[in-house]
């Protein structure tokens, strides 16, 4: 049976790769080179507090304007999140919410896949404010991680991330 399927999503830099690596370590399993094939998807196996699951990272889709969510991410990202299962909706907890976040999250709201919202580089108190801001996007509760940070530092477990 296909292991369930959890895509890992959101604007650049807000930690896509870095979560992907601190999940799926070494199993990476599949690199997409095929020609014609626009951008390399990473897909890894992942086990966490006993779940097993397969994690895409959709980093890589974005390279075109970071201000807008242009064509090639939005379609990429569109049917990343449709083929999964879950999805992982990073944001920069540092940051706060960006419009392209907003975005990211009003089409969200509207898919059917559930989403789980994480708010990554958690680390440090002054993520705070930015981690409840996160609750705005209306997607649930947010989950503070630090997907950078080895687990004594971080403020959060990375196993907490995916309840899906
Ligand atoms: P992506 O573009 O969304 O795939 O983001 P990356 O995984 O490439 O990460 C972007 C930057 O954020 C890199 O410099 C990472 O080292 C950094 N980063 C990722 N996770 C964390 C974190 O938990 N805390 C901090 N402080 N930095 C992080």
């Amino acid at each position: 049976m296909p292991l369930p399927t959890v895509a890992i999503i959101g604007r650049p830099n807000v930690g896509k790769s870095t979560l992907f690596n601190r999940l799926v370590g070494k199993r990476l399993a599949l690199v997409d080179d095929r020609p014609g094939v626009t951008r390399d998807r990473r897909e890894g196996d992942a086990k966490l507090v006993g779940l097993e699951f397969r994690v895409i990272d959709t980093a890589g889709f974005e390279d075109e304007d970071p201000q807008s969510l242009p064509g090639r991410m939005r379609q990429q990202t569109e049917a990343a999140v449709r083929e999964a299962d879950a999805a992982l909706f990073l944001v920069d907890a540092r940051e706060g919410l960006t419009p392209l976040d907003e975005e990211i999250g009003r089409w969200l709201r509207v898919e059917t896949t559930p989403v789980i919202v994480v708010a990554n580089k958690a680390e440090g108190r002054s993520a705070d404010s930015c981690i409840c801001e996160a609750f705005k996007l209306g997607l649930g509760e947010p989950i503070a991680v630090s997907a950078g940070s080895r687990p004594s530092r971080g403020r959060t477990e990375i196993c907490s991330v995916p309840r899906a």
